[in-house]
C-alpha cells in the first residue's frame, strides 16, 4: 500500500513551537496581568457568529466585511461568520446577555481571529488578537485609561522603544459628515490618480482612501484637508480632554491629522500605535470609540471606545531572552532515584523550573539537558546535591529541604549574574 499524503497546514495559519510560542505566550501572559490592574474583567466570546453581527458593525464597504470574512452556510443553512475581530461579538453579547446592566463594562479577552488576505510576513489568515473595549462610556477618560493601558503594555512587554502612539480625532457626527465633504471633493479633483480600488471607495467610504497602502493613492491621500477644519467645539473640547489626560498619565503620543479606522461607526478619537520594525506590517495595536456600532445591532445609544492587537506582531517585536533559570536533576545512582523524584517536586514547590530529560543513563540525561539549554544540573548524591551551572561552577548543599531549594536558585542566579550571563 503506498503511503497517503501528508495533509499541508491551511493557507496563512501558523503552528508554533519553541520562540515563536514562547513569544505569544508572553505578550498573553503581560496581557492578562496588565488588564487587571486597570480592572478590566475577562470575557469570552464565540469564535463564530451570525454573519449580520459582523456585516451590519463593521460595515458591508469596509474591506474586511466585503473581501476578507471566512463566511458560509452551516448545515442547518444559517449564514455564519468566523470572527474577523472581536468587538462586534462583544457588542453583541452585550445585547443578548443583559450585560448593560454592568454599564461601563471594561472588558477583555484574547484569541484566534479570521481574515482572507494575501500571507505575508506579519500577516495570516488566521491570526491572533488581544482586546480591549469599554462599553456605555462616553467620558473621554474611558479613551484615557484605554490609552494608558496600551502604553503600559507595550512598556511591559519593553517593546516601548521604536513603537509609536499616532493619535487623531474623527470628530462628531457634524464634523465627520462635513470633513467627508472635503474629502470627496479633494478626491474627486485627483480621481485619475487613484487606485481603482480607491475610486469604488471613494462612492462608499472615501475616509478609507486616506489609510490606503496602495502607493498610488499616497500623493493623493497625504496632501488630502485634515479634520481641524471641520471640527465643532464639542468634538474639540473632546479631543482636548483626551490629549491632556494623555500628558497628564505620561502617556507619549503624535498627532497624525489622516490617521481614519476602517469602521464606519468609529467617531472621536482614532489610534495607532506603530513600528517601522515590521516592514508594511507596521501596525500593532489599533482602535478608538466607536459610538454608533451598538445601535446599528439594533441597541440603544451605546458609547463606547476599544482597541485590539495582533499578538503575533507583539511578539515580533519582543526579545527573546529566557528569563526563568531552568534546572535538571539527575542521579547516577538507581538506588537515589526516589531522592531525585524528591528533589524535582521540591524544587518546583519553591517555584524553580526543572525541565526532566527522558533518556536510560545519567550521562544521557545530561546530554539532554545541557542540549535543551537548562541553566544548572543539580547531581543529587548520597549525602547532598551537586550544583553545576554552565559555568561550571559549583554549589553543595541538601535539595531535601525548601528553604535549600529557595537558596540553591538565588546562590545559582548570582552565580549567572556575576559571570555576566
Ligand atoms: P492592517 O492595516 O495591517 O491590515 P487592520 O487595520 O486591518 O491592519 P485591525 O482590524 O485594526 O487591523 O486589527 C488590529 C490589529 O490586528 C492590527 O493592528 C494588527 O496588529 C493585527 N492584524 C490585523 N490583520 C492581521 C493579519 N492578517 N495578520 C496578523 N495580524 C493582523
Ligand atoms: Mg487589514
Amino acid at each position: 500500500m503506498p503511503r497517503p499524503e501528508i495533509p499541508r497546514p491551511v493557507r496563512g495559519t501558523q503552528d508554533m513551537l519553541g520562540e515563536t510560542a514562547d513569544r505569544f505566550a508572553r505578550v498573553v501572559e503581560t496581557f492578562d496581568r496588565v488588564r487587571r490592574l486597570y480592572g478590566f474583567r475577562r470575557v469570552e466570546v464565540p469564535v463564530i457568529e451570525q454573519t449580520q453581527v459582523f456585516a451590519r458593525s463593521i460595515g458591508e464597504s469596509t474591506d474586511v466585511v466585503s473581501k476578507e470574512m471566512y463566511s458560509f452556510e452551516d448545515r442547518g443553512g444559517e449564514g455564519v461568520t468566523l470572527r474577523p475581530e472581536f468587538t462586534a461579538g462583544i457588542c453583541r453579547a452585550y445585547l443578548t446577555e443583559g450585560w448593560q446592566q454592568h454599564a461601563p463594562l471594561k472588558v477583555a479577552t484574547h484569541g484566534p481571529v479570521f481574515r482572507y488576505e494575501r500571507p505575508q510576513k506579519g500577516r495570516y489568515r488566521q491570526f491572533h488578537q488581544i482586546d480591549a473595549e469599554v462599553l456605555g462610556a462616553a467620558e473621554p477618560q474611558a479613551d484615557v485609561e484605554l490609552l494608558a493601558m496600551a502604553d503600559q503594555l507595550l512598556h511591559d512587554l519593553r517593546i516601548a522603544d521604536g513603537v509609536t502612539l499616532k493619535l487623531n480625532t474623527l470628530g462628531d457626527a457634524a464634523t465627520r459628515g462635513a470633513w467627508r465633504d472635503a474629502l470627496v471633493a479633494h478626491f474627486e479633483m485627483h480621481r485619475d490618480a487613484l487606485s481603482e480600488d480607491s475610486v469604488s471607495r471613494l462612492a462608499k467610504n472615501p475616509l478609507r482612501i486616506l489609510d490606503s497602502k496602495d502607493s498610488r493613492d499616497r500623493p493623493v491621500a497625504d496632501a488630502a484637508p485634515g479634520i481641524d477644519d471641520h471640527l465643532t467645539s464639542e468634538a474639540g473640547a473632546f479631543f482636548e480632554a483626551v490629549t491632556k489626560g494623555l500628558d497628564a498619565a505620561g502617556v507619549r503620543w503624535e498627532r497624525d491629522a489622516r490617521l481614519v479606522r476602517g469602521l464606519d461607526y468609529y467617531r472621536h478619537t482614532a489610534f495607532e500605535f506603530v513600528t517601522d520594525r515590521l516592514g508594511a506590517q507596521g501596525t500593532v495595536l489599533a482602535g478608538g470609540r466607536y459610538d454608533g456600532l451598538v445601535e446599528a445591532l439594533g441597541g440603544p445609544a451605546t458609547p463606547s471606545v476599544g482597541w485590539a492587537a495582533g499578538i503575533e506582531r507583539l511578539g515580533m517585536l519582543t526579545d527573546t531572552a529566557n528569563p526563568e533559570m531552568r534546572f535538571a536533576v539527575v542521579s547516577d545512582d538507581p538506588m537515589l532515584d526516589a531522592k531525585v523524584l524528591k528533589s524535582i517536586a521540591l524544587m518546583r514547590e519553591a517555584g524553580l523550573v526543572v525541565d526532566t530529560p527522558y533518556r536510560a543513563t545519567p550521562k544521557k540525561q545530561i546530554e539532554a539537558a545541557r542540549k535543551a539549554g537548562v541553566d544548572a544540573v543539580v547531581f543529587v548524591r548520597p549525602d547532598d546535591v551537586r550544583v553545576s551551572s554552565s559555568q561550571n561552577t559549583t554549589f553543595s548543599g541538601s535539595v531535601l529541604d525548601l528553604a535549600v531549594a529557595r537558596a540553591l536558585q538565588t546562590r545559582v542566579e548570582g552565580l549567572v549574574d556575576s559571570t555576566g550571563a
